[in-house]
């Protein structure tokens, strides 16, 4: 497995060849021009300083080439001049015009300066505010091209507002397509701007090509010289769109490139050609329901893969409460009933302590042995079930990341499950498959990833997608309240879905109080609710920093209906099931992503009886409530998650940076799909070929990739 150390080995080997004077490839002399203009520090730019350089440093722009890659997020066409006659209330707009009068007005610390103008067609006013410097600038008589915002109704003549104003001769802020950037407090559009051109125009600035000629070729991409130059200056709009799909597609094939060489995990070669066996038509009409349409093809699409002599590499995706572990009961018996082994990781103990009961009733009577280890199983239980594993007595062997420790050794391990699969490294399913030559690899997520996203992240993965429920559930109804509307909520909502004898769960952000922010901790909560809102109900509190054995403990009396509310944080989140619960309070709900909320959602609806789920949200900006009312209005995972990477990103998907992706500075995984399409086909192909980009012809996307990644400390997470 190849990691990003070795991609920066792979750095260090050029910088050598390079000091060893070896200047004879195209790679090395890029290599060159990077350290040495490219490299420098921003403040050595001309109209650029010490101070200039530090206020830069906020929009990530430390070097010359971090400004070239800031590209903007939009252009201005300020190439079309209208004629005054033509202005519309509104627009932003560009118009030729002579300047008639000149009128200014101080007060103090203010000023209005005003430009009576004209052309052929009528007249108009430019108002400057606080630029009495221009009164000096320009005279009357003077031809300007105007750059600005038109106000018609204002006054007798339409006037133009935050005008840009240049000689007619001059052609550089106003005739031209303008850049548009995102900007810092004390860094305003014409500085990143003026900083680009001079970069520009300083010396003889030029990046040369990283991309393989037969790619460029292949797929006619510009070169990439003429996509820096058109994203920031394009003469026309299409060099715009020409540039963009040049850097879309290279940031793509990195991206993914990237992901398959730290993943590592692209097995070739044979694996085990297991049969169906014959066993499994009566495993599967003990099943006390019928699988529903999505279940069966996923299973289908398993028992396909297992009896191909291809190594299975299946991402299972399907929707909380959408009946995945049966579908991998169903594989891991298959997996048995042919003399093999078969592992199944979980993310949390709770979990996997859960999966045991429901794989027990499963294998009842079949004669498969299932065991279940983690890391509160004592010293005396974990010997023995490892010893009973290394001498193949142990057929299924449940665990949390404990199953990866070097002491677990199986006799002959055939298939490999991880649950939940997004909270693990890539190392750690890695690290499972290792302990058998080449075991079967399913993996299952309850986080409906958006299918570009999962593209991505999965690219080396076949997937099945469980879209359907089972039948007979009943909607989860969504409410989102205000923060003040609280306590009136408890006391009626709460009170009588519990006097119904229903369950409820509240979850919190937090579990200690905080100073700083007014976030709703756990054990806060749980106070108030023991002690002020419910003296006589039974509430427990359920959070990380509990011992395994007391969450254990408290997961255990909720179950058994001992207590009526579970206070706790997000450690219930995946997979814990409580039929009986019908209402899921969430407080702070803003500080929860969308695909995160959606999750928690699922641990009601579970039973028979109608569910609901209560946002409490405290903030009142637009986005969060346009984010709360997505979740009132659909149950739709998949739905949701796109919603949540839209408003996200893909960095911030998963709730936290540690299963981040590098920022994408071009490429939006949504617009952007059939160009995704094509680099994963060339991507697959290049890695299939030169899986540790040692040829000659793919170094420079080495460099690429290894300058992508760094900015998340290669720690990929995924
Ligand atoms: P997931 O892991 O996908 O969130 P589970 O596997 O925990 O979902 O299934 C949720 C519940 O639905 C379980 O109680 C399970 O027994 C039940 N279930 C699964 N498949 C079906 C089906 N086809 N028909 C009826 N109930 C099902
Ligand atoms: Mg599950």
């Amino acid at each position: 497995m190849l990691t990003l150390k070795e991609i920066r080995l792979g750095l260090v080997v050029v910088i050598i060849y390079l000091s060893i004077g070896s200047p004879t490839y195209t790679l090395f002399i890029y290599g060159g021009s990077m350290y040495s203009v490219l490299n420098e520090n921003i403040q050595f730019v001309k109209g650029i300083g010490p101070k200039k350089a530090e206020k830069m440093a906020r929009l990530g722009i430390f070097t010359v080439k971090d400004a070239l890659y800031y590209f903007p997020r939009q252009f201005e066409d300020r190439s079309r001049q209208k004629k005054i006659f033509q202005l519309e209330e509104g627009e932003k707009t560009g118009v030729r015009v002579k300047i008639d009068r000149i009128n200014s007005v101080s007060r103090r610390k203010f000023s209005i300066t005003e430009f009576y103008v004209s052309d052929d067609t009528g007249k108009a006013k430019l108002v400057f505010f606080n630029k009495a410097y221009l009164r000096n600038t320009f005279r009357v008589g003077d031809i300007v091209k105007v750059f600005g915002s038109v106000k018609k109704n204002l006054g007798p003549v339409t006037e133009l507002h935050n005008c840009e104003i240049e000689y007619d001769k001059l052609d550089k802020n106003t005739g031209i397509i303008v850049p548009v950037y995102s900007l810092t407090a004390g860094v305003g559009n014409k500085e990143v701007m003026g900083m680009i051109r001079n970069i520009f125009e300083s010396s003889d600035i030029s990046i040369d090509e990283y991309m393989p000629k037969w790619l460029v070729d292949k797929y006619n991409l510009c070169g990439v010289d003429f996509a820096i130059k058109n994203m920031h200056f394009p003469e026309k709009k299409e060099n715009v769109k020409i540039a963009m799909y040049r850097l879309i597609f290279e940031e793509l094939l990195f991206l993914q490139l990237g992901l398959f060489t730290v993943k590592g995990n692209n097995k070739v070669g044979k694996g085990i050609r297991f049969q169906r066996h014959k066993d499994m038509d009566k495993i599967e009409e003990k099943l006390p329901f019928k699988l529903t349409r999505a279940q069966q093809k996923a299973y289908d699409e398993i028992i396909e893969d297992m009896t191909s002599d291809r190594i299975m590499n299946r991402l299972v995706q399907g929707d909380v409460g959408s009946g995945k572990t049966v579908v991998a009961q169903l594989a891991l018996a298959n997996c048995v009933l042919n003399g093999y082994q078969g592992a199944y990781m979980a993310p949390t103990e709770i979990l996997a302590k859960q999966h045991m009961e429901s794989f027990k009733d499963f294998f009842e009577g079949t004669g498969i042995r299932v065991e279940v280890l983690t890391g509160s199983s004592t010293k005396k239980e974990a010997r023995e079930i490892l010893e009973d594993l290394a001498s193949g007595q142990v057929d299924i062997l449940i665990g949390t990341h404990a199953l990866i420790e070097d002491r677990v050794e199986f006799a002959s391990l055939g298939l490999v499950i991880t649950d939940e699969q997004h909270r693990f490294g890539v190392n750690q399913r890695g690290r499972l498959t290792s302990k058998s030559e080449n075991p079967d690899v399913l993996v299952m997520t309850a986080t409906p990833i958006p299918r570009t996203l999962a593209l991505i992240l999965y690219g080396d993965l076949d997937i099945s997608i469980i879209d359907e429920l089972p039948p007979g559930r009943k909607p989860i109804e969504t409410l989102a309240i205000e923060k003040r509307k609280r306590e009136f909520y408890y006391m009626s909502k709460v009170r009588s879905e519990i006097e119904k004898g229903r369950q409820v769960y509240v979850v919190c952000p937090l579990v200690e109080e905080s100073e700083t922010l007014d976030l709703k901790s756990a054990s806060e909560v749980y106070d108030e609710l023991r002690y002020d809102f419910f003296k006589d109900l039974r509430v427990g509190l359920l959070h990380g920093k509990m011992k395994a054995s007391e969450k254990d403990q408290v997961m255990e009396a909720f179950k058994n209906h001992e207590l009526d509310i579970l206070v706790s944080t997000t450690v219930i989140e995946v997979g814990v099931n409580v039929p009986n619960a019908s209402l899921m309070i969430i407080e702070n709900a803003e500080r929860f992503g969308l695909a995160q909320l959606h999750q928690l959602r699922g641990r009601v609806g579970r039973g028979s009886e109608k569910s609901y789920c209560t946002l409490i949200y405290g903030s009142k900006t637009e986005i969060c409530r346009h984010r709360m009312a997505i979740m009132e209005e659909t149950n739709d995972g998949f739905k949701i998650s796109e919603k949540d990477l839209e408003l996200r990103g893909p960095g911030d998907f998963f709730g936290t940076r540690q299963h981040g992706l590098p920022e994408l500075r071009v490429a939006n995984l949504f617009k952007h799909m059939k160009i995704l399409r094509l680099v994963q086909k060339e991507a697959r192909e290049i890695y299939a070929q030169d899986p540790a980009l040692r040829v000659k012809d793919n170094e420079g996307i080495r460099l690429k990739i290894e300058e992508m990644f760094k900015s998340i400390g290669g720690n990929i997470s995924i």
